[in-house]
């Protein structure tokens, strides 16, 4: 030991330290989960630790060695929660792979991340079987089931839950450096090939402890928590890991999205923490609107991945439900900011209250941020200077997975590609993604804040607004919106709800009717589709 060292003992951040604490001090909390096979699963935490040390010695059995990746393709469900602590116990990296993507995007990650072991729902056999052939690194395809449900396939298949009855309970966690690499998200790539970030075992286990905080997520063992954010998209925002830390009772929604069976686990399960991106709160709001019923004992809602609609605040506010902004993005865990008011928000009059939540919310400990212009000039923290948002902190990217350079600047920052303003409460505004911003005659506007008030005009459901070329304006805002079903809404009722709302020039030179909204793999608009198909629409091209 060094003269200057501490005096205390080195306990490397393993992830799987999270489930032995749940499984010694919370044994008997439970994880519910909507089954792929159909009907509720109950298990424990104590369970759920035993049969990861199963998983970990059989895949030891099956050769995977410390390093390798072994991918998942699979819901929220108790199975796929044992395989991320099982896959990290034994050493893995535990690759969770967004089903959403393309064959060609599935195939591009997996070869990339050289996967040697794809354990996947049976719903999701079809696409396995489509992508095989040209999986060239992949020897094990392992179903996450039973015997009585193992699919026949050409493929040579290996059942999970036979694997599991073979396996080793005693089996011993792997000891490894705290910065051994843990897991591995891909972004979504909606331009470019989708880019790997390798989370290490100490990057998750410090996100997940931030995560349980008081004015963060506020878990605690008596939180029954609904992640409807998927583990395959940055890993339900770390709600396997944060809830096993603070021994919460972990409920999982398996393969239904739909507002029906959400609305039932929420009440039947006594949910009344829930997470999720703003397209699932929309639909849930619109079920209870249609069928008049309650939300139970739900009480927070984090919603993030997408700006929430000052609308949407509000739904849930008269539903006896607070609504808490997290901003975040794959390089970052996922967590960036968070919204739970300070006691100076807190203060503030309730209609400057809502609009505090519209914004993204403030830094939580262990990320810095600021924002830049062009030259790199730090701009003033005051609500209205807008720039480059530049971010680090222990769990944010320093380099993507085998990429040649860093992704950060010489001073270890790393650039989010979105535009925001930070004020002086300390609560960023995300303008917009830098791709996004609509730049007209040398001004900047807003797609977010043009999407969010549209949504509030009556008969809307669901809003875009693009930048298209313009030949005297260069770019001018064109909103394309979705109806709701049986609704009346017409152009110029939209128009006359912005008018009082925003800046006249912001006034979207068009509103295109549409039947659907194209989304990408994580439930964001895809505008780029919506660029490519909207590029003439005022240029007549
Ligand atoms: P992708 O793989 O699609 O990039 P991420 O989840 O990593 O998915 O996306 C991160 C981006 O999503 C952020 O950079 C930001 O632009 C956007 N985003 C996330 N949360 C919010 C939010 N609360 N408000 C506005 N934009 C958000």
């Amino acid at each position: 030991m060094a003269a200057t060292d501490g005096g205390m003992q080195d306990w490397p951040l393993l992830t799987w330290r999270l489930l032995d604490h749940a499984a010694r001090n919370h044994p008997a909390r439970e994880i519910v989960s909507l089954a792929v096979e159909g009907g509720t699963h109950r298990t424990t935490w104590a369970a759920v630790a035993e049969r990861s040390h199963r998983l970990a010695s059989a895949l030891a059995a099956l050769g995977i060695a410390p390093g390798d990746r072994v991918a998942t393709l699979a819901w929220n469900t108790w199975r796929h929660v044992e395989c991320l602590y099982g896959i990290l116990g034994m050493g893995g990296v535990a690759h969770t792979i967004n089903p959403r993507l393309f064959d060609d995007q599935l195939v591009y990650i997996a070869n990339h991340a050289a996967d040697r072991v794809l354990l996947f729902d049976t719903t999701f056999l079809p696409v396995v079987e489509r992508i095989a052939p040209r999986l060239t690194t992949v020897v094990h395809y392992v179903v996450l089931t039973d015997r009585a449900h193992l699919p026949t396939s050409p493929l040579d298949l290996l059942c999970y839950e036979t694997l599991l009855a073979g396996g080793d309970p005693a089996f011993a966690w792997l000891g490894l450096p705290e910065s051994a690499a843990a897991g591995l998200c891909y972004t979504s790539g909606t331009t470019g090939n989708p880019k790997g970030v390798l989370y290490s075992h100490r990057s998750t286990v410090l996100h997940a402890l931030a995560a349980t905080g008081a004015d963060v997520l506020a878990l605690g063992a008596a939180t029954r928590v609904l992640p409807v954010a998927p583990m395959f998209h940055v890993n339900a925002w770390s709600i396997p890991y944060a809830a096993a830390a603070a021994g919460s009772t972990l409920v999982l929604n398996g393969p239904h999205f739909d507002a029906a069976s959400l609305h039932r686990l929420i009440v039947d399960e006594g949910v009344d923490f829930a997470l999720g991106v703003p397209t699932v709160w929309l639909g849930l709001l619109q079920y209870l609107d249609a069928t008049g019923g309650d939300l139970g004992k739900l009480t927070r809602v984090n919603i993030g991945g997408s700006a929430v609609p000052r609308s949407m605040i509000e739904a849930f506010a008269a539903r006896g439900v607070t609504v808490s902004h997290l901003w975040g993005m794959t390089e970052m865990s996922p967590i960036g900011t968070i919204g739970p008011p300070t006691p100076e928000v807190a203060a503030l009059p309730e209609a400057e209250q809502t609009t505090m939540r519209t914004k993204q919310g403030r830094a939580l400990f262990g990320v810095e941020m600021k924002i830049v212009d062009d030259a790199g000039t730090e701009l003033p923290r005051d609500g209205v200077a807008f720039g480059w948002l530049l971010v680090r902190g222990p769990w944010i990217v320093d380099t993507y997975f085998r990429a040649d350079a860093p992704a950060v600047d010489g001073d270890g920052w790393f650039d989010t590609g979105d535009v925001a303003t930070i004020d002086t409460f300390g609560y960023l505004g995300i303008v917009d993604r830098a791709k996004d911003v609509i730049k007209s005659g040398g001004e900047w506007i807003s797609s977010i804040d043009l999407e969010n008030t549209a949504v509030g005009c009556p008969g809307i459901h669901e809003a875009a607004v693009i930048g298209v070329p313009h030949p005297k304006w260069d770019e001018r805002p064109l909103l394309i919106v979705v109806a709701r079903p049986g609704a009346a809404v017409t152009k110029a009722d939209v128009l006359a709800h912005l008018a009082p709302r925003i800046a006249r020039w912001w006034t979207p030179d068009d509103v295109v009717f549409v039947d659907e909204l194209p989304h990408t793999a994580t439930g964001k608009l895809l505008k780029t589709a919506l660029r490519e198909r909207f590029r003439g629409h005022l240029t007549g091209g």
